[in-house]
């Protein structure tokens, strides 16, 4: 049961990859919408509890670098 919610409450990094429209998704049981600002749908990255990211923004041929740290 315990394992279930955890799950269910795990957060998602939404990224955009038309546009570099991003956000987090606090509760993963929820659809992923659709972005806000172009309309695409949003890719949904999994972040764990002990998990930081850093997002660098790069040139318009790379996009955006996302990196991910365990604390
Ligand atoms: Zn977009």
């Amino acid at each position: 049961m315990a394992l279930v919610e955890q799950q269910r409450n795990k957060i998602s990094l939404l990224v955009c990859n038309s546009c570099y429209w991003m956000s987090s998704l606090l509760d993963s049981s929820k659809e992923v919408p659709n972005c806000p600002s172009c309309g695409t749908t949003l890719e949904s990255l999994p972040v764990e509890n002990n998990e930081r990211c850093t997002i660098e923004a790069a040139d318009t041929k790379t996009g955006l670098i996302v990196e991910f740290q365990r604390a």
